[in-house]
């Protein structure tokens, strides 16, 4: 089993090199949240927000510090920033979904590009062998998104990368495959399945990369089935992007501890949670100078791992990544998740979406073929009003799984 390059490459950023080790990385990050706590006082936003805050004795001390949450950041946006807008080398800009309230802006230099196209070129040595060709299923037209990093970035380890989107019909990314003889395929976990679905007995692709907030178990395993070895990555923008990814081993995403910092706590008291437990995802940066974020709320579920892989790795690992989706039924919450699990299981779905009536659920799926609605297996307490099977691939429709109250 191959240590994952995410040691290697924080033992490179930390200068911690040989000595790399669980307490040394610790200290590290102790001694560079300090030094972020300081360098904040440069924001009007943070001098009000942390004001009377002493320098920290432990990682454990985070916890005295406030919550910096959505909200704080569409409504004091650059306030944030703590360096000129001439040092300033990108404003990544995330629409909110519904018109409500303004858009989250994130600000990048120059340095911390580079140090997530960094984590992108030695991720992906987790999942890559010498001269494996790779095409991606991200849009990349805007400079420094996910797409535009990876096509930039891969291709200096050796690795021809090709941009494919919109991803199309399944036979066109098949067909795209074939064309470029990737070997590996980056994208989201539908795209990837529909893919798999679609390829041949004989095909060139050993791994994918599922770039997303929850990769379903079956739909996962489904993919495995066609002789792909599967690899999650977790990143968000305020991660800078990237985040985490798996290694060989397949339980968990060793983090890129040495720009993110993250804490597990109860949503609803706040509270840190013990290690192994799953509540909300809070992030610090470390290393970020344009616009740290301290204690961030990210919306996501998960649980750390603070043990040693058996990869060999000493770089925590962030396991049961999902977000809290759904709604609320008479019968209790409903989380998207449920219905992704049971849903991906049928064979030869390649995606769905759903809301929620009073009289039950309805479906609209996109499948290789019919499935009669007697076939989908729902929670106790939900019934199925209707399903259907969607006229046909969208191709610059990414079919995301919309679970509303209609009622
Ligand atoms: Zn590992």
């Amino acid at each position: 089993m191959k240590r994952t390059t995410i040691d290697t490459l924080t033992a490179r950023q930390t200068a911690l090199d040989e000595s790399l080790s669980r307490e040394r990385l610790d200290a590290w990050q102790l001694d560079r949240l300090n030094a972020t706590l300081r360098h904040v006082s440069a924001s009007s936003f943070y001098r009000r927000h942390l004001a009377g805050i002493a320098p920290l004795n432990s990682l454990a001390d985070l916890r005295h510090l406030p919550f910096l949450t959505t909200s704080d950041l569409r409504r004091e946006g650059l306030n944030l920033q703590c360096l000129s807008q001439s040092q300033i080398a990108r404003i990544i800009t995330l629409n909110t979904s519904g018109s409500t309230g303004t858009a989250k802006r994130i600000a990048f230099t120059a340095g911390e590009l580079e140090a997530t196209r960094e984590f992108f070129r030695e991720g992906m040595e987790n999942l890559l062998s010498p001269e494996d060709r790779v095409l991606v299923l991200l849009p990349a037209d805007r400079p420094d998104s996910t797409g535009d990093l990876l096509r930039n970035c891969l291709p200096e380890k050796g690795h021809p990368t090709f941009i494919h989107w919109p991803p199309g019909t399944p036979q066109q990314l098949a067909a795209a495959v074939e064309a470029h003889d990737a070997n590996c395929v980056i994208g989201l976990p539908q795209h990837l399945l529909s893919l798999a679905e679609a390829l041949g007995e004989k095909h060139p692709v050993r791994t994918v990369l599922l770039n997303s907030d929850y990769a379903p178990p079956a739909l996962r395993q489904r993919i495995e089935a066609r002789g792909i070895t599967t690899f999650l990555h977790y990143g968000a923008t305020e991660t800078g992007l990237g985040g985490g990814v798996e290694c060989d081993h397949h339980h968990g995403c060793h983090l890129r501890e040495a720009d993110i910092l993250l804490e597990i706590i109860d949503p609803q008291t706040g509270t840190p949670l013990a290690e192994g437990e799953t509540g909300e995802i809070v992030l610090t940066t470390l290393r970020r100078r344009a616009m740290p974020l301290i204690r961030y709320r990210t919306g996501d579920s998960g649980a750390l791992n603070r043990q040693p892989c058996p990869c060999g790795g000493i770089t925590t690992r962030l396991l049961d990544i999902h977000r809290h989706q759904g709604c609320d039924t008479p019968q209790g919450f409903l989380a998207s998740r449920q219905l992704d699990d049971l849903l991906f299981t049928l064979p030869g779905l390649l995606d769905y979406r759903a809301a929620l009536a009073p009289e039950g659920l309805h479906l609209e799926y996109l499948a290789v073929e019919e499935i009669p609605p007697p076939h989908f297996p729902l929670p106790s307490g939900i019934t199925l009003a209707s399903a259907k099977r969607a006229a046909g691939w969208t191709p610059k429709h990414t079919f995301k799984r919309i679970l509303r109250d209609l009622r």
